[in-house]
């Protein structure tokens, strides 16, 4: 475990930062005595090679608990970097700072003029509940909390434009709806100190996402956090013939990949409508804000709902949340039910600007590009600002 933080000499509190020499340190190991603010037990200062130097107990305690996570050497590193940065913005910073009301202890409590808030700076993956529970205990004594995640390894920074990106599912409960950038996740990379922007996300499926990639040394960085610009006109084009791309792509091969055989919903669908899966209007298969919810592609979980319309004598202006609610609960194989009601509630208003008839056979519907990329931009790219 290791601390940042520590009670100097039972006086005043001590936190390591970068400007503090290797010389400067030793000589306080040998001068000063240092404990944990919390369990009070004591605490040694490693001054190693490996590992930043940092404070540790010297007996094992179950203070552990306060923190987010069991701390890792990137973890240490992010939190120092941020707590300058937090400094040089201006805001007041306090490193693990112990909340005793609700036994948390954020990387960070920072203050600026008006506002508190707790810096999660999450490098492991921990349950998603466990972040819930957190920000509400901050909630608890009104402290909103900025969880940021470290950046993931494997994201290639050269690729201009827009990229195929993988988040994996704990990802998925940092994206935010963000004014100018859409659908964002903001993540730190302690190894070259910068804010790496993930926006204008576009779910494709499973983990997979058409993102903006954009970076931002820690030094450009203010606070609050910059935000991405708009996407230009240009952008929005490349984003809609990516993910068609990608659509066709899944459709085609979609009868080899099936391991269902005859139960295959998806393919008993297109058998019965008479319709190859490369064939389907374009509207099936359309990008939805947040479908990530929603455990199946999109052209699978759209077609069932037209195939399911069709069996109920249902227009798509006849559709209400209840009947949406109770068809969540039996069709749907979903994440988070209140999130894929507003996605399925977003899809049929889709429909319903397309004025899609569901008593029309499948193989006749024909939708236009031109039409639906301009749904695309209002629905996607454009205005994703209602949280
Ligand atoms: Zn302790």
């Amino acid at each position: 475990m290791y601390i940042l933080t520590a009670l100097k000499d039972n006086e005043v509190m001590f936190t390591i930062t970068r400007n503090m020499t290797r010389d400067q340190l030793l000589f306080l190991r040998k001068t000063s005595k240092f404990t944990c603010p919390q369990c009070e037990t004591p605490l040694r200062l490693k001054i190693g090679k490996v590992v930043i130097p940092h404070f540790a107990h010297i007996i094992l305690t179950n203070c552990l608990t306060s923190f987010s996570e069991r701390e890792s050497p990137t973890h240490l590193i992010g939190k120092q970097h941020l707590a300058e940065f937090f400094t040089r913005v201006g805001c007041k910073v306090s490193v693990e700072a112990y909340i005793p009301k609700i036994s948390q202890r954020p990387d960070l409590l920072v203050r600026n003029k008006r506002k508190t808030f707790a810096i999660e700076f999450q490098c492991s993956v921990i349950p998603t509940v466990d972040i819930e529970k957190r920000t509400a205990g901050y909630l608890r004594v009104k402290i909103p909390s900025i969880w940021l995640l470290r950046t993931p390894p494997n994201i290639q920074l050269t690729t201009k434009g827009i990229s195929l990106i993988k988040l994996t599912k704990f990802m998925h409960a940092f994206i935010k709806n963000l004014p100018t950038s859409g659908a964002t996740i903001i993540t730190y990379d302690p190894s070259t100190a910068k804010f790496i922007y993930f926006s204008q996300l576009v779910h494709i499926s499973g983990s997979s996402f058409l993102a903006k990639i954009r970076a931002l040394s820690i030094e450009q960085q203010t606070f609050p956090f910059a935000q991405v610009k708009m996407i230009s006109k240009e952008e929005r084009v490349d984003y809609w013939k990516l993910f068609m791309n990608k659509r066709a792509r899944f459709l085609h091969n979609r009868i080899r990949s099936s391991s269902f055989g005859v139960r295959d919903r998806f393919l008993t669908n297109c058998y019965e409508n008479k319709v190859r899966p490369e064939n389907l209007p374009l509207c099936i298969g359309f990008p939805i804000q947040d479908s990530q919810v929603i455990l199946a592609h999109l052209a699978e979980w759209q077609l069932e709902l037209i195939c399911t319309l069709r069996e109920h004598h249902m227009d798509v202006h006849d559709i209400t949340d209840k009947w949406l609610e109770s068809y969540i609960l039996t069709k749907c194989k979903v994440t988070d039910k209140v999130t894929a009601l507003t996605v399925l509630t977003r899809y049929c208003k889709v429909l319903q600007m397309l004025n899609y008839n569901v008593y029309t056979p499948i193989s006749e519907i024909f939708i236009s590009e031109s039409i639906l990329l301009a749904h695309f931009e209002q629905e996607i790219v454009a205005k994703r600002c209602e949280n």
